[in-house]
């Protein structure tokens, strides 16, 4: 829907292009899907946000860095409103932010394969290796360099890499 309040939010989009994940650089935040809205009510810029993980300590910074972005490009009036539900699912992340992560060698969320074992055909939470595209890979710990992303090595090339969780 076209109204005189998208039309107004239109610069600020394109300013929110720019806010970059903290954590994963290469990643803007639109890139992350977590910017649910932007309106212009009264001159006051609204944007609503989704974090991508409860409690996740680089929210507050991305909600700083959206503030501090707005108000380089004049805006003052700033109100941002973090909304928990829907929740933020892996989903929500656009393709070329995937492509991203992987060129920046973490491997993206959901890069399942289906994987035929000789009694079941089954789903399993097979990774693919950013580097050399193996998905011949194992889980070395939960926790990678943040809590968002677990640590992976790859059976094939030996390198170890990060992994951002699925939701
Ligand atoms: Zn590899």
């Amino acid at each position: 829907m076209v109204t005189a309040a998208n039309i107004s939010a239109q610069p600020v989009w394109q300013i929110l292009a720019t806010v970059t994940d903290p954590e994963v650089p290469v990643l803007t935040i639109l890139d992350l899907g977590i910017v649910r809205d932007v309106n212009m009510v009264d001159g006051q810029v609204q944007v609503t946000i989704t974090p991508t993980y409860t409690g996740c300590p680089a929210m507050d910074m991305i909600s700083m860095n959206i503030r501090l972005a707005l108000i380089e490009n004049g805006y003052s009036n700033i109100k941002i409103t973090t909304v928990l539900s829907p929740a933020w699912t892996t989903d929500w992340m656009s393709e070329e932010g995937k492509q991203k992560l992987q060129q920046y060698g973490i491997a993206p969320p959901n890069a399942k394969q289906a994987v035929c074992t000789p009694d079941s055909f089954q789903e399993e939470e097979a990774i693919q290796c950013p580097l050399c595209k193996s998905y011949n890979t194992k889980m070395i710990s939960q926790f990678g360099s943040t809590a968002c992303k677990s640590l992976y090595q790859c059976n094939e090339c030996k390198e170890p890499f990060d992994y951002f969780k699925c939701h």
